[in-house]
């Protein structure tokens, strides 16, 4: 595995909420990093089937638009009871005609489809965020980690904290949801620390033991 030796790197994101996350997992290791929002970059298509796919098209896009190291994350949220959608299209069931993105239009549908399929309890509802983030050069060499996170959907939405669908996932093992939960506690996350909650501070963890050498 090629290891980041530099501080230096580009938040390969567009999403106000992820990089949010993404710099409060990396600032206290010392990471300056501009996301490719502040840059001007513009945002890649997401063409690809899979997370690993569609991470690395993003970060490969900042990288080579840079010239650093880029880091980028592509996540969704994984519905058992959907055979897993909407998965890699989380994103899209958010989307409205006009372009802009709409997340408790996102959450309704998500609703319906569970009742559709019968899906009423938590044993029936249980999902998975899923986030895999991508470590690109500018050469076009990359590196990926992913983090997963068990728990089940609820209704309806509770909690104003977080981004997307986080009013909805209640992980296992807590009685409130992520949109419940501050910042911290959803997704901090420090070398040494033995655990990590979400699914991209679990990514995270992964990049920092295993893809970091600085
Ligand atoms: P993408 O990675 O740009 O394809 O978008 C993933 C989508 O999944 C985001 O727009 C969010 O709606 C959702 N998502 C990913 N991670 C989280 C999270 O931590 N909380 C809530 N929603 C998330």
């Amino acid at each position: 595995m090629r290891k980041l030796t530099t501080k230096t790197i580009v938040v390969a994101s567009h999403n106000a909420g992820k990089i949010r996350e993404i710099r409060d997992l990396i600032g206290p290791l010392g990471f300056e990093a501009k996301s490719a929002a502040d840059l001007g970059f513009a945002e890649p298509d997401e063409t690809g089937t899979t997370y690993e796919e569609n991470a690395r098209i993003k970060a490969l896009a900042s990288a080579k638009a840079a010239g650093l190291p880029a880091l980028s994350d592509d996540s969704g949220l994984a519905v058992d009871a959907l055979d897993g959608a909407p998965g890699v299209y989380t994103a899209n069931w958010a989307e409205r005609e006009d372009g802009t993105r709409d997340f408790n239009m996102a959450m309704e549908k998500l609703e319906q489809a569970l009742r559709e399929k019968g899906a009423l309890t938590p044993e029936q509802r249980k999902a998975r965020f899923v986030s895999v983030l991508c470590l690109a050069w500018p050469d076009g060499h990359t590196e990926t980690f992913r983090g997963e996170v068990e728990g089940h959907v609820v209704w309806p939405p509770r909690g104003n904290l977080g981004f997307g669908y986080d009013p909805v996932f209640q992980p296992d093992g807590y009685d409130i949801t992520f949109g419940e939960m501050p910042a911290e506690q959803k997704h901090g996350w420090k070398p040494g620390q033995q655990t990590a909650l979400s699914h991209r501070a679990r990514a995270f963890k992964l990049f920092v033991e295993t893809g970091l050498d600085v």
